[in-house]
């Protein structure tokens, strides 16, 4: 009986994870050489996407070096297959069971001095929103015990403001708000514009566990939408977000008026990343009259969930989150979202100036479709099972956001 040869992934030494559903078990490649799993060689006259969507579909760890042109060729892999792909490599990296629910508070209201065109809180756009000055901490601290009460494991906080210069006494009370909600145990994240290394590092030592801080679109579109800061500047505050030590939650927003490889090349910026970003939101436009993207077409469905499916493949041990327009989505979409591997929502009351699905119904959603909030720990656990599973050689502190939550659990 002819020997069979070990099937491994190019470049690893591990056997490949299981159970890698048939469909996806038509080739493998050995030593270069692609094979059927009878063991026949395969002419290579495969198409060129096969090989990079399957080696995406038998990844057992990150990888940054990916092209424009691989990430392209998974996105349009034909839409059924692409979910179901993804639905196999979340199952991998995730429980597919648990949604992380994350409450987002706005801190500080309107007039921003930058000229984001889909934004209801810049100043230089009649939206009719009122402008305020920044929440006192307290305040901020109660929200942020309603939402822990209500089964959010993690609180965002945002101001409306370009960058952080000049604003010591707001950076003061920041940190204490930072500090309070970790208190709490729960995961603290900002999104504040703009912050130089100094300003990340003071946050890092109040406890932050995440800073959001979205590239939005492809670098290419970014000009046709912002003027008053570049697409290098968001890069530069990422970076310094990164090496103080904090988790990088960024990505971007759909229906900006972009094409298909806009989405493609959202998703190569943050995945050739020097690390892949802990979590990576998924914004459906939500249309702001008075702004330049006020009267916007609404992003189609089949996009979203191409998008995600997309992300989940190239971006596996990423947290995927489904934020804005989510409440226009019925359940069934959702569904398809989190089936195509989103694995947060942003809960609440309220999500900056737009409606937000609220708690109560999203556990009877939970409920019904056998989900459940994720536990702030379970990052951790499941990428300590993934080390243990599969003996990867990858020390639990490189994995994005293990770190934070193992300190959160210390
Ligand atoms: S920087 Fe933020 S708050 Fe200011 S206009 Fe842009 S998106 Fe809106």
């Amino acid at each position: 009986m002819m020997k069979r040869a070990s099937l491994r992934p190019i470049g690893l030494t591990l056997p490949i994870p299981s159970p890698i559903p048939l469909l996806l078990r038509r080739t493998f490649t050995v030593q270069g050489t692609p094979i059927s799993p009878s063991g026949h060689p395969i002419p290579p006259q495969q198409p060129s996407n096969a090989s990079v969507f399957h080696d995406a579909v038998q990844a057992i760890a990150p990888r940054t070096n990916w092209t424009r042109d691989e990430i392209s060729d998974i996105y349009n892999t034909p839409l059924m297959e692409l979910s179901y792909a993804a639905a196999t490599v979340h199952r991998r990296f995730h429980n597919p069971t648990a949604i992380q629910m994350c409450t987002l508070m706005n801190i500080k209201t309107g007039g921003c001095s930058e000229d984001c065109s889909y934004c209801a809180q810049s100043s230089r756009y009649n939206t009719g929103l009122k402008a305020s000055r920044m929440v006192d901490v307290q305040s901020v601290l109660e929200a942020a015990r309603v939402a822990k009460e209500n089964g959010s494991s993690r609180f965002c906080m945002g101001a409306a403001w370009r960058d952080m210069r000049g604003r010591k006494t707001n950076l003061r009370n920041i940190k204490e708000m930072v500090k309070g909600v970790r208190e709490l145990g729960m995961e603290a994240c900002v999104t504040l514009g703009m912050i130089d290394t100094e300003q990340a590092k003071e946050l890092k030592d109040a406890g932050l566990t995440a800073y959001n801080h979205n590239v939005d679109t492809s670098r290419e579109h970014y000009p046709s939408l912002i003027t008053t800061r570049t697409y290098d500047e968001r890069l530069a505050t990422i970076k310094n977000v990164r090496d103080a030590g904090i988790n990088v939650c960024t990505g971007g927003i759909l229906g900006l008026g972009e094409k298909a490889k806009d989405h493609v090349g959202l998703i190569h910026t943050v995945a050739t990343l020097p690390s892949h970003p802990e979590s990576f939101p998924v914004n459906a436009l939500v249309p702001i009259k008075g702004t330049p993207l006020g009267e916007s077409k609404a992003i189609s469905f089949d996009a979203i969930v191409r998008t995600i499916a997309t992300a989940r493949l190239v971006l596996p041990a990423t947290i995927i989150r489904l934020a804005a327009g989510r409440n226009t989505m019925p359940e069934e979409k959702q569904m398809m979202c989190f089936f195509a591997g989103a694995n947060a929502v942003f809960t609440g009351e309220k999500m900056l100036t737009t409606a937000c699905n609220g708690w109560e119904e999203d556990k009877k959603m939970f409920e019904k479709w056998g989900l459940r909030p994720m536990e702030s720990h379970e990052t951790l656990q499941g990428q300590q099972e993934l080390v243990s599973q599969y003996g990867l050689n990858m020390s639990v502190e490189a994995v994005p956001g293990v770190r934070e939550t193992a300190a959160l659990n210390a």
